[in-house]
Parts: structure tokens; C-alpha cells; sequence
């Protein structure tokens, strides 16, 4: 039987384990990718230290797919082999659940997400249900392609349906491996851009993804400096930090979104200022997979690309940790090799 290689974690907070598993074969609805890059987000961290109550190993992570369709189940019409595609945390949906008959396909009552609940994209193949494929922009490389299927995606889409129109004030909190997306989307997009971060530092940086002001939170206050503008229609919240998220609830604008992306575990924010500005706080899904074809397409038309460390898939271990040490600029992307 052909074998592949593939990264495994086996039970939670175990090691990445190299390991060589038949190939497998896609069954009814579902098509065999071959893989060639996947990204490593944090959100890989639930199956490796176990998150996630429910979650069965041993798993192959990875959410992050980008490669070429190599076989296709019985009862697939979409999708044929050879054809580019990537999978992202969507892992596909039903159709007839109440969520999906709303159209609500994201809510799935039975929808799957990709490295959890089924192998994901650390591994040479893995098998995707064909509601959860995306067809790859054809002049996007894969290793370019692959962090755009959730970093992308969730940045993405989260701007595009956040109530903001072109030349409103739009601020992106945090310069990481969401907001450097964040800034450059927001700037294809029309938006007065403005980067929100701790430091001088990324300040150069955030100019030439194409903020048109940058603040420094640890020399002023990102409120006052928000309000000084004219107060934020949209503040795109990416850190992993509730305390710098409340402490930009000042700076909305009138009918201003406070747009969550980033995940905390509790968050204070003012109702007075929510009742008097009629302002809101909402957070946001990444997307399915029409939408990461709308994020490929439009990252492909703009230019908009995320900035990579890539590793090959025997290191692993290290790429992961690189990612989880939070000094990587800006995503860590896996690249499976020939
Ligand atoms: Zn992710
Ligand atoms: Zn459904």
C-alpha cells in the first residue's frame, strides 16, 4: 500500500510525531488533495494541547491546505483531479440543517473544521469534503495561497462585511500574522487605514502595507489618538489581548463597529459609550469556501500577500514553535517538497 508522510499528534499536549500512513482514499463527497503547502495558525494549538473537549487522536492538524485535487469520491461532479484548490478552518457543510437552509452555511449544525475534527494539511495528501474546497487564483503561488485560506479569509471578510465604505476610518489593532493582512485589505479596500500597535517599531512597516497613520499604544492613548481623526467607523480587534481591545472602545465613531477576530477569554467594554455612540461589538467567522476564492481572487487583483517563514515539513516541531513564539514575521507555512 502507497504510504505519505505526515506530522500527528497523538494524544493532547504530545509532540509532533513524523509518521508514514497509507495514503488514504476519498470517499463519497469528498476529494483527495495533494498537498503542497499549509500554513500553521495558532489556532493548530487546540489540537496540540488539547482544547477542545471531544477531539480524537492521533490528528494531523492544519487548516491553512493549499495543493492540487488527486482523486475525487464517488458523487462528486465539481471538482476533478488536477485542478489547484485549498481547504481553510471551514470544513464544509450539510445543506439541510436549519443554519444552512438560512443560509447560515458557516453555522453548519454538522459542519466539520479542518485539522480538528478531520486530518488536515500537515501530511502529503488529506481528504477534504467537496463543500469545504476552494479553488486556488491561478497567479497565486500555493505557498502564497496557503495563510490567505484563514489569516486571509478571516481578515478578509470580516472588513468586507463590516459596514465601513470606502474612505471611512478603519483601524486595525495589532501588526501580527492577522493585522499585517488586516492593513493591507483595508487599504486595497478604500479605507482611511490606520494601524494600531505597542511600539515605533512597526510603525515603517505598517506605512508600506499601506496604513495611512500609525499609533503607538504604549506612547499614547490609541482612543484619544482615534478620536482625534475623527473617530474609527470600524476597529478590526486581531490580538489575543482583552484589555488592549477595551482600551480602543474609545476610539469608535458614531454607529463604530468594535469587530472582533482575535479570541480572549473575557472582555470588558463600556455600555455607556455603546448606548451614546450607538455603537456595536460583534465578532466574526472567518468565512467557506467561496469566500476564500473571493479572498484568493482579490489577493491575487491587489497584490495583497502575507509575509512567510517557510519550513519543510521534517521540521515541524520547529516551524510550530516559531509560530507559537509569536517572533515569526509574519506567518509560518509548511511546504511538503516533491
Ligand atoms: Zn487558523
Ligand atoms: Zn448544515
Amino acid at each position: 500500500m502507497a504510504t505519505m508522510r505526515a506530522a500527528q499528534i497523538s494524544r493532547a499536549k504530545g509532540a509532533f510525531e513524523l509518521v508514514e500512513r497509507p495514503i488514504p482514499a476519498p470517499g463519497p463527497g469528498t476529494v483527495r488533495i495533494k498537498v503542497e503547502a499549509c500554513g500553521i495558525c495558532h489556532s493548530d494549538s487546540i489540537v496540540k494541547e488539547g482544547l477542545m473537549p471531544g477531539l480524537q487522536y492521533p490528528r494531523i492538524p492544519g487548516h491553512e491546505v493549499a495543493g492540487q485535487i488527486d482523486a475525487v469520491g464517488p458523487g462528486v461532479t465539481q471538482w476533478t483531479a488536477g485542478q489547484r484548490v485549498g481547504v481553510g478552518w471551514h470544513g464544509g457543510y450539510c445543506g439541510h440543517c436549519d443554519a444552512c437552509l438560512r443560509g447560515n452555511f458557516f453555522a453548519c449544525r454538522t459542519g466539520q473544521v479542518t485539522g480538528l475534527t478531520f486530518d488536515g494539511g500537515y501530511a502529503e495528501y488529506m481528504i477534504a469534503p467537496e463543500s469545504a474546497v476552494a479553488l486556488l487564483a491561478a497567479e497565486l503561488p500555493v505557498a502564497d495561497s496557503a495563510p490567505l485560506l484563514c489569516a486571509g479569509i478571516t481578515t478578509f471578510n470580516a472588513l468586507r462585511n463590516s459596514g465601513a465604505q470606502a474612505g471611512d476610518l478603519v483601524a486595525i489593532l495589532g501588526i501580527g500574522g492577522l493585522g499585517h493582512l488586516g492593513v493591507q485589505y483595508a487599504a486595497k479596500m478604500g479605507f482611511r487605514t490606520v494601524a494600531i500597535a505597542r511600539g515605533k517599531d512597526k510603525e515603517p512597516l505598517a506605512k508600506q502595507l499601506g496604513a495611512s497613520a500609525y499609533i503607538d499604544s504604549s506612547a499614547q492613548d490609541p482612543a484619544a489618538a482615534l478620536q482625534q481623526l475623527g473617530g474609527a467607523r470600524v476597529i478590526l480587534a486581531t490580538v489575543t489581548n482583552g484589555e488592549a481591545m477595551s482600551t480602543v472602545q474609545g476610539g469608535l465613531g458614531i454607529n463604530g463597529t468594535l469587530l472582533i477576530i482575535g479570541a480572549v477569554p473575557s472582555l470588558s467594554i463600556s455600555s455607556m459609550q455603546l448606548l451614546f455612540g450607538r455603537q456595536s461589538v460583534k465578532g466574526w467567522y472567518s468565512g467557506t469556501s467561496i469566500d476564500s476564492q473571493d479572498t484568493l481572487a482579490f489577493s491575487a487583483l491587489t497584490g495583497v500577500r502575507s509575509m512567510n517563514e517557510t519550513f519543510p515539513l521534517d521540521r515541524v516541531t520547529e516551524a510550530y514553535d516559531r509560530m507559537m513564539s509569536g517572533k515569526a514575521r509574519f506567518r509560518v507555512v509548511l511546504t511538503m517538497g516533491k
